[in-house]
C-alpha cells in the first residue's frame, strides 16, 4: 500500500508503523544469513529499500507535521537497524562450525603427480616388448670386478677396445662397469640353458658430457643362449623388435667388432627424424645405429662354464637414452639428466 501523493500526518504515521511492524518480522523471521540480507535489501536498501519512501514523503508533509514525522521516521529506522544487527549476530553464533553443503560439480583443485622419466618408460616398453618373446629380467652390481667386466668377455687386458671403456675403479680388483655385459656371465654361471634375459641397468664410462654423451648412462643386454640358436634367431628377433617399438622403419645390419661376439653386428633403423631422408641428426645418412650385437664367443661361454659345443648363443646391447631421444624427437641427451620439470612433464605418458 502506497502513501497517498499528499500525506497527510496521520496517513504518514499509519504507514510507517505497518512498514516497520512488516520490515521487524522479516529481519526476526529471516532463516539464514541469505534471507536477512534479503530482508536489509528490501527494508532499508539504499536502491529501493521501502525505507526510501518514507524519507521522500517528509518534504510532502505540511511544515508543522514535519518534525514529528521525522521523529518516528528515525526511531523506525534505527529499530529496523537495531534488529538487523541483532539478528545477525544471532544466526552468525548458530553459523558457527557450519559447513555449505558439498559442491560435487566444483572443478577440483590440479594436483602435481611424478611421472615415469622418459629413459625408464623406454626400458618399460622394450622390456615388455621381449617379455613376450619369453625374456625374463636380470640383474647385476654396478660396481663389478674387473674379471666379469673384462677378462670373462674375451677382453685381453691390453686390447685396443679396452680405450672405450675407460672407467672408475673402486679397489684394485673393483671397478664400475662399462657395460651391462657382466650379467651374461653372471647368468651363464648361475643357471643352465635354455636362457633368454635382458638385463637394463646404469653403466659407466669415462666420457665428457656432451650432446650425445654421458659419463653414467642406461643400457639393455639380451641374451639368448640354447641349442642350434643361429645367427638367423637374432635377425629375426631383433627385427622384429624394431617393427614393434618403431612401427614400420626399416632396419639394417652392419658388420662391426666386439671382443665378446662374433660374428659382431651392428644393427641401424631408418631415421625416425627424416624419415630415411637425411638430416643433421643422422649425419645425412637416413639411419640411425641403435644396438650392438652377435654371436656368443665361444671363448665367454667357456669362461662361464658353459660348454660351447652344445651350445650357442647371441647377446645385443643398446642405449635407452639414445632411443629416447629417437622416439620424442631431443636433439641433447644432457636434457635427460638435467631433471628440469619444464622438460620432463611434456614427455608423460
Ligand atoms: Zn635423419
Amino acid at each position: 500500500m502506497r502513501l497517498p501523493d499528499q500525506p497527510s500526518l496521520r496517513d504518514y504515521t499509519d504507514h510507517l508503523a505497518g512498514m516497520a511492524a512488516d520490515g521487524l518480522a522479516a529481519i526476526g523471521d529471516a532463516p539464514d544469513l541469505d534471507a536477512l540480507e534479503a530482508a536489509r535489501v528490501a527494508f532499508l536498501g539504499d536502491r529501493r529499500g521501502e525505507i526510501l519512501e518514507f524519507q521522500r514523503a517528509l518534504g510532502l508533509l505540511a511544515r508543522d507535521d514535519k518534525p514529528e514525522a521525522g521523529k518516528r521516521f528515525n526511531t523506525v529506522k534505527r529499530q529496523l537497524e537495531q534488529a538487523l544487527a541483532e539478528r545477525h549476530a544471532e544466526l552468525g553464533r548458530a553459523g558457527a562450525g557450519y559447513h555449505p553443503p558439498l559442491d560435487r560439480t566444483m572443478p577440483a583443485r590440479p594436483q602435481w603427480r611424478g611421472a615415469k622419466h622418459p629413459v625408464t618408460l623406454v626400458i618399460e616398453e622394450i622390456a615388455a616388448i621381449f617379455r613376450e618373446l619369453g625374456f625374463t629380467i636380470a640383474l647385476g652390481p654396478e660396481a663389478e670386478r674387473e674379471w666379469y667386466n673384462f677378462t670373462s668377455l674375451n677382453f685381453p687386458a691390453d686390447h685396443p677396445a679396452m680405450d672405450m671403456h675407460d672407467t672408475l675403479y673402486v679397489q684394485d680388483d673393483v671397478l664400475l662397469r662399462t657395460h651391462t655385459s657382466p650379467v651374461q656371465v653372471r647368468t651363464l654361471q648361475r643357471y643352465a640353458p635354455p636362457i633368454r634375459i635382458l638385463a637394463p641397468g646404469n653403466v659407466y664410462r669415462r666420457d665428457f658430457f656432451d650432446a650425445s654423451h654421458a659419463p653414467m648412462f642406461a643400457q639393455i643386454e639380451g641374451l639368448c643362449v640354447d641349442e642350434g640358436v643361429s645367427f638367423v634367431d637374432l635377425k629375426a628377433t631383433l627385427g622384429h623388435f624394431a617393427q614393434r617399438f618403431f612401427g614400420s622403419a626399416r632396419a639394417r645390419f652392419r658388420p662391426s667388432f666386439f671382443p665378446f661376439t662374433e660374428p659382431s653386428a651392428e644393427m641401424d633403423i631408418e631415421c625416425q627424424l627424416c624419415q630415411g631422408a637425411g638430416c643433421a641428426a643422422c649425419k645425412g645418412t637416413g639411419w640411425m645405429e641403435i644396438l650392438g650385437s652377435g654371436m656368443v664367443h665361444p671363448a665367454v661361454l667357456e669362461a662361464a662354464g658353459i660348454d660351447s659345443e652344445k651350445y650357442t648363443g647371441w647377446a645385443f646391447g643398446m642405449g635407452p637414452a639414445r632411443i629416447a631421444q629417437q622416439r620424442y624427437g631431443v636433439g641433447d641427451i644432457r636434457v635427460f639428466y638435467d631433471s628440469d620439470v619444464r622438460f620432463l612433464e611434456q614427455i608423460t605418458e
